[in-house]
């Protein structure tokens, strides 16, 4: 079943880029891909959503597809600041991430408010991105596979299909660390969402899944190694092109 999921190598540039810079890094990014002529792995940028636009443009053709960091749940209206999936679509993203720890944490976003936004990717014609993970206490706790779980059970909207989710597994204490768990570790834990997945969508097996937290090229082809890894969602790492592309040649 593995080989059926095409590998997902996904670059969050979080609040970075300016536009000279995010241009120059996403011509990198396109370049690379359409030299290595990749067809049987996708590669996205998320750049900022003030970038969304000029890099969709520029990278249209190139095989690299772009999305945006988050989107609001509605597709206008008075709030001031956001940005709707619709308008990410307009701009030509394909996907947006929902639920990035960070949102949880600076912003705090709920399972409820993710699993909207996820349907307004949906609505939107995009296919949204679910983060989930735990915590360094929940872990150290024990409680890594049932925070999983709760957050999938309330984050997932009913009725996704393989074609319209990715769920990315991201443990908070990974991003931006330098610290990753074992690759043992990382399968259980896809294992058990995958598992989860199973008893909320019938397609479970062909939904993609991402590990995302500390991804470099000196270890990405162990971690997309894991059992259940299907890609990366990449933080830091996606931020220098030499770097993003050898995450992607590991796949
Ligand atoms: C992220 O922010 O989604 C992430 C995985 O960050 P990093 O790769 O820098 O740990």
């Amino acid at each position: 079943m593995a080989r059926t999921r095409r590998p997902l190598i996904a670059g969050n540039w979080k609040m970075n880029g300016l536009k000279a810079d995010g241009m120059a890094l996403a011509k990198a990014v396109a370049d690379g891909v359409k030299q290595a002529g990749w067809t049987d792995r996708e590669v996205l940028i998320c750049p900022p959503a003030t970038l969304v636009m000029a890099i969709a443009d520029a990278a249209r053709g190139t095989g690299v597809l772009v999305g945006g960091q988050d989107c609001h749940a509605k597709a206008s209206g008075a709030h001031t600041g956001e940005t709707s999936a619709e308008m990410l679509r307009d701009a030509g993203a394909s996907h947006v991430i929902v639920g990035h720890s960070e949102r949880r944490t600076d912003c705090g976003e709920t399972d409820a408010t993710i699993r909207a936004k996820a349907e307004a990717a949906w609505r939107a014609g995009l296919t949204p991105i679910v983060c989930i993970g735990e915590t360094l206490v929940e872990r150290e706790a024990g409680r890594t596979m049932a925070v999983l779980e709760t957050q999938l059970k309330g984050s997932v909207p009913t009725g996704a299909t393989a074609a319209t989710l990715v769920v990315a597994y991201e443990p908070v204490w990974a991003i931006g660390t330098g610290k990753t768990p074992t690759t043992p570790e990382v399968a259980a834990a896809h294992a058990h969402i995958r598992r989860v997945l199973g008893g909320l969508l019938a397609e479970a097996n062909g939904v993609r899944l991402l590990y995302g937290g500390s991804v470099k090229g000196a270890n990405a082809a162990e971690l997309l190694a894991a059992g259940d890894v299907d890609g990366a969602l990449v933080g830091g790492a996606s931020l220098k092109a030499d770097e993003f592309l050898a995450i992607a040649k590991a796949a």
